[in-house]
């Protein structure tokens, strides 16, 4: 099969039925680059901030934030990279940041951290920026949104460095802002959202452990947590529908999007594009190449029949197997 699979390798993600659907891959450090390169990665749909300041001693400064960005944003170019501002707290800690909390998942993470201190956000931002000059290709990604101020503070600081940048060189343009649609708060104001942004963006990670209330890391309470709950698949339309009304793209960038079964699930939800660990890549794109569009929203509405996670899981993959 991975020799079938290497086949799919120059080929496009593209449905029977004439839909493209871009994959892009999930990557944190350098080393994911070449690995996403050579899966034939369309872009980074996701570029985790917060891995190269979690395997440092202190916080990378200004420079050593640009010359970093500057190398992913080049090594793919002119492919969109899309970089996420720094997603501390939850499960990912900084040695030289310590937060002690009883309930880290619902405390002071993400964008939370970087609004109670611009000063770190705004180095990122300035490195950022610099780093697009003359390529733009950067797509920036505000994550853990929950209140329509989270984006509002977080453009202010955003267009003020924009500004202040371009007074000295005038290559320094406003990037595209998406939001982390990954908490349940973003799901219901997912219109007012996509009014302030040009792009929405699912952590199918997240937003399963937050509307599930499971932790996305205990293996007790694994048998929980399914993106193919009921409950997701209703918050994944009402994201879409949001998206639609706004013009706003909407992808799925959590781990579920390099599930076969759920990949099936989100063509038939209208995503527009997927983005996953490298691995996964030729794999996906199997599915889309195997399924038209409208196969997809016949299996949606299967699925909106169904009560449970299991039974939707085993139509999709009954669906799979049949296509080979
Ligand atoms: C997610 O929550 O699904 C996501 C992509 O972000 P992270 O896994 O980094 O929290
Ligand atoms: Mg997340």
């Amino acid at each position: 099969l991975s020799e079938d699979l290497q086949q799919l390798l120059e080929l496009p993600a593209e449905t029977p039925d004439g839909v493209r659907i871009p994959l892009y891959t999930n990557a944190g450090l350098l080393s994911d680059l070449n690995h996403s390169l050579a899966k034939g990665a369309e872009g980074i749909g996701l570029y985790r901030t917060e891995f190269p300041f979690m395997v440092r001693n202190s916080f990378p400064n200004e420079e050593e934030q640009f010359t970093l960005y500057r190398q992913v944003l080049e090594a793919f170019h002119p492919r969109p990279v899309t970089l996420r501002t720094l997603d501390i707290g939850g499960d990912k800690a900084l040695t030289y940041f310590p937060v002690q909390e009883e309930n880290p998942y619902l405390g002071w993470r993400g964008i939370r951290i970087s609004l109670d201190h611009p000063e770190i956000f705004l180095t990122q931002i300035r490195a950022m920026l610099r780093a697009n000059a003359g390529l733009g290709n950067l797509n920036l990604l505000l994550p853990m949104i929950s209140r329509v101020e989270d984006l509002d503070e977080a453009l202010v600081l955003i267009t003020r460095a924009c500004h202040e940048l371009q007074e000295q060189d005038d290559a320094i343009i406003m990037p595209r802002l998406g939001a982390m649609i990954e908490v349940p708060a973003a799901v219901y104001q997912a219109d007012e959202l996509a009014r302030r942004i040009s792009f929405l963006c699912v952590g199918s990670n997240d937003l399963t452990q937050y509307l599930l209330a499971v932790d996305r890391n205990n293996e007790r309470v694994a048998k929980w947590f399914d993106a193919l709950h009921p409950a997701v698949i209703r918050a994944l339309i009402q994201v879409v529908a949001a998206g639609r009304r706004h013009g706003r793209p909407v992808s799925v960038c959590g781990e579920a999007a390099g599930d076969p079964a759920v990949a099936l699930l989100l063509l038939g939800l209208g995503v527009e594009s997927l983005s996953l660990s490298a691995g996964d890549l030729l794999r996906i794109k199997w599915v889309i190449r195997s399924f038209s569009r409208q196969r997809g929203e016949e299996l949606v509405s299967q699925a909106l029949a169904l009560e449970q996670a299991s039974a939707i899981r085993a139509m999709l993959i009954r669906n799979l197997v049949e296509a080979g």
